[in-house]
């Protein structure tokens, strides 16, 4: 029987890359000790203060169809937070509660793109993106960013690109580079997404993990609340991976096209995991300190190590979980380098190219597991990439 190409076709440039992680994790099930520094989650779990309040919420019943929009609890929790933080005036009204960010993203798209428009993203990107847009019945196009640029994305360079766009999607704090975008990259992009009429889709899933600079929401510029789709989550924020909840901020025209969308696909998110959420937002910046905390301490530590030998290069690494480290001293792919550290050390990194060409020669360590373990990886790393330089020099 044929399938659609919308389900065939959605990831058909991807694949590549992943094949260290799967190989790590076969090596794990074969009882290898494996230091794993793949994939995006804490190493800590939600904290129990958030289970009891899922706990409770539960026990009194919250466990039938919850409302489709979201709860007006954290509908309004959500709207709060994202008014104070910006100054943009927001309401339950502007506010969609989704199953994570992934399904925001996936629902943005929908609402803004028809079948063969183009959806514009940044390439390195995260893993899903072109699915996503693909997914909605979208072109999805690939924009470059550069590591000389530190990965901080060029309006004009976008521009050039967007003939046939109807949507930009852009991720800051970002996975995978950890770059924080600038006010003046942001304004290029709002100038752009005006001059252009263009949807501005904000990934900000990180937005409590800045090490260096500060976040700018680009719906706080000036002429791009109306054309800005915010998608947020709990699960980095709250370290709530697995509750499956985040959310769509945007012009209540869109939300409300949204909430039909949900209607007919989620039909909303469990009233008691929307009860954990508010009560985890309504516990205020202290708990979100708290859960970015030992990500802030492993950027200092990494900087310290990395700062002191001069073979492996650190991207700017100003937010979210991840050290996007430049290894193309060594002569190696990041995809080569990654295979040959896993079967040399048993520390298992992301290649860059898994993020996209842009990210070639380069490897994303993620900072998820403890202090010292983490240090000692990042150690082995250094070691192993001067060890291959060295001989690189040496066979030139
Ligand atoms: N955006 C980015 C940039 C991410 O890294 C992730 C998760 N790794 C997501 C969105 C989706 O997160 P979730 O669906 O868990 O909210």
């Amino acid at each position: 029987m044929k399938l659609s190409q919308r389900i065939t076709h959605l990831t058909k440039d991807g694949g590549d890359g992943w094949d260290v992680f799967y190989r790590a994790r076969r090596m794990i099930l074969d009882g290898y000790a494996v230091t794993e520094l793949t994939i995006g989650e804490h190493d800590i779990r939600t904290d129990p203060t958030i289970l009891e309040a899922m706990d409770l919420s539960a026990r009194q019943g919250h466990t039938g169809y919850a409302m489709v929009p979201g709860t007006d609890l954290l509908r309004d929790t959500v709207a709060a937070r994202l008014q104070a933080r910006t100054g943009v005036p927001t309401t339950r009204n502007n506010v969609l509660i989704t199953p994570g960010g992934q399904a925001g993203l996936f629902a943005a798209h929908v609402a803004v793109c028809d079948p063969g428009d183009v959806g514009l993203y940044l390439d390195p990107f995260y893993a899903t993106y072109p699915g996503t847009i693909r997914g909605a019945g979208a072109v999805a196009r690939a924009i470059q960013t550069t590591a000389e640029d530190a990965f901080q994305p060029r309006a004009n360079l976008i521009d050039a690109a967007a003939d046939g766009a109807v949507s930009l999607l852009i991720n800051t704090p970002n996975n995978p580079t950890g770059a924080v975008y600038g006010r003046e990259t942001l304004d290029g992009i709002a100038k752009l997404c005006r001059n252009r009429d263009l949807w501005l889709i904000s990934d900000e899933v990180y937005d409590t993990q800045v090490w260096d600079g500060q976040h700018i929401s680009p719906r706080t510029l000036p002429g791009m609340s109306e054309r800005t789709l915010v998608v947020g989550s709990m699960s980095k924020s709250h370290a709530m991976t697995g509750s499956r909840c985040g959310w769509v901020v945007g012009p209540e025209e869109v939300i409300a096209h949204l909430i039909n969308l949900a209607t007919h696909t989620t039909y909303g998110v469990p009233g008691f995991i929307q009860d954990a959420a508010s009560f985890a937002l309504n516990a205020g910046h202290a708990l979100e300190e708290q859960i970015a905390l030992p990500f802030r301490k492993r950027r200092a530590l990494a900087v310290e190590i990395l700062n002191a030998q001069n073979t492996v290069g650190l991207v700017p690494a100003q937010g979210a979980m991840y050290l996007m480290l430049d290894i193309r001293a060594t002569g190696l792919s990041g995809e080569e380098f990654a295979n040959a550290l896993l079967d040399t050390h048993s520390i298992a990194v992301m290649p860059g190219e898994s993020f996209g060409s842009a990210a070639a020669g380069h490897i994303r360590v993620a900072m998820t597991i403890d202090d010292e373990r983490f240090c000692a990886a990042l150690s082995t790393i250094c070691t192993f990439a001067a060890d291959l330089a060295k001989k690189q020099v040496a066979a030139t």
